[in-house]
């Protein structure tokens, strides 16, 4: 498999492809042995990672890492090494929803509320009538219940494992689990199921477009402000670290 170019951003390896090249990826890694992971790093997630020095090694682990933020796109730009699109984690899953549909094949939901999994699922039913669902779980759970669940995963066959606990939770199990899961992929989607299920609505295409989704959060869900204070913060970051790469 040809190995994709990847744009350092703080630290982070993001690889350098587009929606398309990020789903022909992913149709090679369904037949990959072992378990490879896809992370969507946003601007919020990079800055995490910079002060999480475990989060920084599971994303550099990553054996997929897309930009879902508009800001990592301005920040490659900056750097000189231009990403050429924002690859937004919820279309990717639903792209990568739509090739398991074609070729018949499976996947387990796990994380959101109580019921939210299983409304996500019933919503995948309902578009991808192919897709085998093998099973779902809410994101509440005790350390202690982890190695059961892995185990009920294992054993559903699934190809597929969709992680919805939010970052960095989600990226921290799948990474821990790494050694025991016999998926193919498994993925951090974030709150993708409660978009799934109906509960909240994602930016019309038009803010979409613009680059302005983070605009649409911050007026639909004015309490995720101070989560969207890390996008200046950011910048600034990558201005600083390009400086500093450029005079060495
Ligand atoms: N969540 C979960 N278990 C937890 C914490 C969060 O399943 O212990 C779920 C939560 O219900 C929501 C998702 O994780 O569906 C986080 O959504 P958010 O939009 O905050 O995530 P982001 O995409 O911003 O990381």
């Amino acid at each position: 498999m040809k190995v994709m170019e990847k744009v350092n951003i703080l630290g982070v390896p993001v690889d350098k492809t587009d929606m398309k090249g990020a789903l022909d990826k992913i149709t090679v890694l369904l037949d990959m042995d072992g378990t490879n992971t896809i992370y969507t790093p946003n601007s919020e997630m990079v800055i995490n990672a910079v002060k999480d020095k475990e989060l920084m090694a599971i994303l550099k682990s990553g054996d997929l890492v897309v930009p879902d933020g508009i800001g990592l796109v301005y920040a490659s730009r900056i750097y000189g090494n231009p990403l050429s699109e924002r690859v937004a984690g919820f279309d990717l899953m639903t792209g990568m929803l739509k090739i398991l549909d074609k070729e018949e094949r499976s996947v387990y939901l796990l994380g959101g509320k109580p019921e939210i999994a299983q409304r996500a699922a019933d919503n995948i039913a309902k578009r991808f009538p192919s897709i085998k669902i093998k099973g779902t779980r809410n994101g509440y759970f005790k350390e202690q219940d982890v190695p059961g669940m892995v185990e009920q995963i294992n054993a559903s066959g699934a190809e597929v494992l969709l992680v919805a606990l939010g970052s960095p939770k989600q990226e921290k199990w799948i990474s821990s689990n790494l050694g025991r899961l016999k998926v193919s992929i498994a993925m951090g989607v974030g709150g993708s199921f409660d978009v799934l299920a109906g509960e909240v609505s994602r930016a019309p295409l038009i803010f979409r477009k613009a680059g302005l989704e983070w605009f649409y959060r911050l007026i639909t869900q004015p309490w995720r402000a101070a989560r969207m204070l890390s996008l200046p913060v950011f910048v600034i970051k990558v201005l600083i670290d390009r400086g500093r790469r450029s005079r060495k």
